[in-house]
């Protein structure tokens, strides 16, 4: 069991003003890993005057000061990559290697990248008469969820330290426990005092008193539509800034051209099944749909299947598992409800289904499950299911296979497949999304990362995510 009981405020570990405490369960075992405090109001409003006294002077650090304070944080972290990895394999469930790399391997990145931004600066503009500053917008509160539980962290505290706000943080009370080990690197860089706080506790107490606390500037939140929407009003009655990133229903979109090509198909189908199914699906820009033309249905059917079936569920820790468990029992209830709704409503359930999978004693694990022949109308191709759960909608033509794409409340992610690479960007410029990856391309970590519609507003990573936590002023000068 790893205990913590007690919360990080203005450097130092302080006791909970109450003696409300978590669990946190391994949804491998279904056994209890960890246990954090359940904070309070009193508890926020302690971090936020910590981060509001450490304000003006962390706002003046001078640039050069900040980039070398983030990449000893980077530093430290990289020093219990495998550790952190280990830890989140056991919190999130997803396979150790993958955990090593993307789960503890991002935060990294985030803070080496903001240490750059930071060391770099935000140099005045000269418009006309005037010139124009960025400033620190003041003290963030940062919100996150628990399924890339670091990298959602890093990707808000290391641009807004860089920024040169102070921050408090509240994790998810799911996955908790890596913010810990964040706060220990923080202490241990040498993060002056109130400068990074860490409060855990539920959404509804501690989360909504930051968003509602008049001296908190800023909130960035990460997690679901509802609850970003219920950030968003709290933190207008004080006119706080929002950014909000929130759930997705992307769309993976096989042009004619690459379905016509056998080996180009195989290749787009294996992709998109691979980023579908990324941390059990748990990824809130997974390619959820697969678009094809109607007339490679079954080709791109049958090989959704042989590839989802690669994905046996299985322990994380062991070396061959490509799928984990989902995060919860609650979680894995919703995914299977998702999956029955998916054969009551006429979907062609391809592989996977409701059925726990055979051979797993215990674990909140779920089949990876390929529906095809699925319309537009259908739940499976509406809701955000966040389970390893595959939609192949077929199209008619592309302007059709557009109209789909966009046909849904989210704006997160995409794919587009296409040889002709000036035809996937034509396409892509027409996806109402925040970001689309073209033929399979990688993550990139200084690209602008953020929603369209329902899956929020603002963006996170490189100078964009900075630029959220800074305030143009204009001077005007007399000439
Ligand atoms: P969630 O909304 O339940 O929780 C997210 C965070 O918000 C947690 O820290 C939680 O305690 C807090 N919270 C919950 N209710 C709150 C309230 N009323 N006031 C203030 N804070 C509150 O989401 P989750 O289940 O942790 O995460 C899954 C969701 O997050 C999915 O919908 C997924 O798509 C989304 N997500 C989006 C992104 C993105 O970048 N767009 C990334 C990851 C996850």
């Amino acid at each position: 069991m790893i205990v913590r009981d007690a919360f990080y405020i203005d450097g130092r570990w302080v006791p909970p003003s109450g003696s409300g405490t978590q669990e946190v369960v391994n949804p491998a075992t279904e056994q209890p890993l960890g246990r954090v405090p359940l904070g309070d109001a009193a508890d926020a409003d302690a971090a936020v005057r910590a981060a509001r006294a450490a304000f003006p002077a962390w706002s003046r650090t001078a640039p050069a000061e900040r980039g070398a304070l983030l990449a000893k944080v980077a530093a430290g972290l990289k020093a219990r990559q495998q550790e952190i990895g280990e830890l989140i394999a056991r919190e999130v469930g997803m396979p150790l290697k993958l955990a090593v790399r993307i789960q503890a391997g991002n935060p990294i990145a985030s803070f080496e990248a903001c240490a750059a931004i930071a060391a770099e600066g935000f140099a005045d503009e000269v418009v006309g008469h005037s010139r124009v500053a960025y400033l620190p917008v003041g003290v963030v509160a940062a919100i996150t969820p628990w399924n890339y539980p670091l990298h959602q962290i890093a990707a808000k505290v290391a641009a807004a330290l860089a920024a040169g706000c102070t921050v408090v943080l509240k994790p998810s009370e799911v996955a908790p426990l890596n913010a810990f080990v964040l706060a220990e690197v923080m202490d241990e860089a040498g993060v002056p005092p109130g400068v990074f706080n860490l409060v855990t506790g539920l959404g509804p107490v501690v989360g909504e008193a930051l968003a509602a606390h008049p001296a908190v500037d800023a909130v960035s939140f990460t997690g679901s539509t509802r609850a970003g929407k219920r950030v968003a009003a709290l933190a207008a009655e004080t006119v706080k800034r929002v950014s909000l990133e929130l759930g997705g229903k992307s769309a993976s979109v096989i042009l004619p051209e690459a379905a016509a090509d056998d080996a180009l198909l195989a290749q787009a189908v294996k992709g998109s099944v691979g980023a579908c199914l990324l941390n059990s699906g748990q990824t809130c820009s997974a390619l959820t749909r697969l678009l094809v033309p109607a007339a490679r249905h079954d080709e791109a059917a049958a090989l959704a299947v042989a590839a989802a079936q690669a994905y046996a569920p299985g322990d994380p820790f062991a070396e061959t598992t490509r799928l984990g468990p989902l995060v919860t029992r609650a979680q894995r209830e919703r995914v299977r409800d998702f999956i029955r709704q998916g054969v009551a409503e006429g979907a062609t359930l391809l592989t996977g289904g409701p059925e726990a999978p055979e051979g797993l004693e215990s674990g909140w694990y779920v089949r990876p499950t390929v529906f095809g022949d699925v319309r537009p109308t259908m739940t499976i191709a509406r809701e955000e299911i966040f389970g390893p759960v595959l939609a192949i909608m077929p199209y008619r033509d592309e302007a059709e296979a557009l109209q789909l794409a966009n046909d849904t409340a989210y704006g997160l992610g995409g794919a587009v497949w296409c040889p002709d690479g000036d035809k996937a960007l034509a396409f892509a410029r027409q996806m109402r999304t925040g970001q689309v990856d073209i033929n399979g391309a990688f993550f990139n970590f200084q690209a602008p990362f953020g929603g369209f519609k329902q899956s929020g507003y603002g963006r996170e990573l490189g100078r964009h995510g900075v630029m959220e936590f800074l305030e143009p002023q204009s001077v005007q000068l007399k000439g």
